[in-house]
């Protein structure tokens, strides 16, 4: 194998992974970011971090799955923060008919009566009478998670200069690997930004273990436990590129959903509301687009922990023995 100097630009879940994985692999890596603090400007930072291949198939491409299986067994043996859980995803009575529709347009799940989900999940209170259970799903914190990417890069020799706008120099490197996310717009034709607001609340009234969704016409929403008695409320979902705080209706959206799911979220303390903007192609799938020694990884959209360390593996193997998936390569 060839050693490469490669520059990736972006410290995101993209280019963090992409950093990683390719250090690894024997290559010679420097990582590029703009901010000067880590994460700063990075959607990855507002996720849920959730790695839901199934639960996610509802509305997304069958290679979100696939690719998506294949980096929940990367962030497993790469991330010890990894929480394997599984996922529950109920309804309110009067929204069984979603809980009938979400079934049908997933996999990977077993059904649960009311006293099954009473003996998982005891923090739901006995408050809905069936769920779906996906065993093999998983979530995470964000920023832990991407803070011990960060170690590991580092320990694998990566060096890292943050607070540096990379302007499009090759640096005299072998190969560009950009991740810049919603940034690099203006070169990939159709990347759009999708808005996603969310809330995080501390209550020590809810005990819940794994994320769980409650399904709604129009306002699903999913709650994800994160250490110390925090939740992430999330997430919405609206084709706009504003990155402004989140708006009363949003909130309000969010928050009575998650009091619907559980009452004690009431008295919860509001720790940050937050937005953040998704880098996403039309398909929503991401795409790895190559042109010569430059390689945009982009438009990872509602997936970008539970796709990136898939897409990287796809990355190295291109430069290592030139193979491409063309589910998701593009050659310009
Ligand atoms: C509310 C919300 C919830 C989400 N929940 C989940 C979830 O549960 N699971 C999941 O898998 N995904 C989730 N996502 C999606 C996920 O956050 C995105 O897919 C992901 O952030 C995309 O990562 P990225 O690294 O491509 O882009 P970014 O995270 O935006 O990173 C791009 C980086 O490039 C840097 N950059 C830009 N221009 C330059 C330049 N010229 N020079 C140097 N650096 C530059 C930026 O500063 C930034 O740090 C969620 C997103 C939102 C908004």
């Amino acid at each position: 194998m060839q050693q490469r100097s490669v520059v990736v630009v972006g410290a995101g879940i993209t280019g963090l992974w992409q950093a990683l994985t390719l250090a690894r692999r024997g290559h010679r890596i420097r990582l590029v970011e703009q901010s000067t603090a880590p994460f700063a400007d990075a959607a990855s930072r507002l996720a849920g971090a959730m790695l839901a291949p199934f639960c996610e198939a509802e509305a997304a491409e069958p290679v979100v799955r696939d690719l998506g299986l294949q980096s929940l067994a990367l962030w497993r043996g790469t991330f010890p923060g990894v929480t394997a859980r599984g996922t529950l995803v109920v309804a309110g009575t009067r929204d069984r008919a979603e809980l009938v529709r979400f079934a049908r347009m997933t996999e990977g799940f077993d059904k649960l009566d009311a006293e099954q989900l009473d003996v998982l999940e005891p923090g739901l209170g006995g408050r809905f009478a069936a769920a779906l259970y996906y065993p093999d799903e998983a979530h995470m914190a964000p920023t832990e998670a991407m803070s011990f990417l960060l170690d590991a890069a580092r320990s694998a020799g990566v060096k890292v200069s943050f607070g540096t706008r990379w302007g499009g120099e090759s640096q005299a490197a072998d190969i560009v690997i950009d991740c810049r996310g919603l940034a690099a717009r203006g070169e990939l034709a159709g990347l759009r930004g999708v808005r996603g607001e969310r809330v995080v609340v501390r209550t020590r009234e809810v005990e819940l273990t794994r994320p769980v969704r409650l399904l709604h016409p129009r306002h699903p929403l999913y709650v994800v436990p994160w250490p110390d008695g925090l939740f992430m409320i999330g997430a919405t979902v609206i084709e706009s590129e504003d990155s402004s705080s989140v708006t009363v209706r949003s909130a309000l959206d969010l928050l009575s959903m998650a009091y619907a799911l559980h009452p004690a979220f009431g008295e919860a303390e509001i720790i940050e509301l937050g937005a953040g903007v998704r880098p996403a192609f039309a398909d929503n799938v991401p795409k790895i687009v190559v042109r010569g020694r430059h390689i945009h990884v982009n438009g990872l959209y509602r997936h970008g922990f539970l796709m990136a360390p898939a897409l990287a593996a796809l990355v190295a193997d291109y430069l290592d023995k030139g193979t491409a998936d063309a589910r998701v390569f593009l050659f310009e």
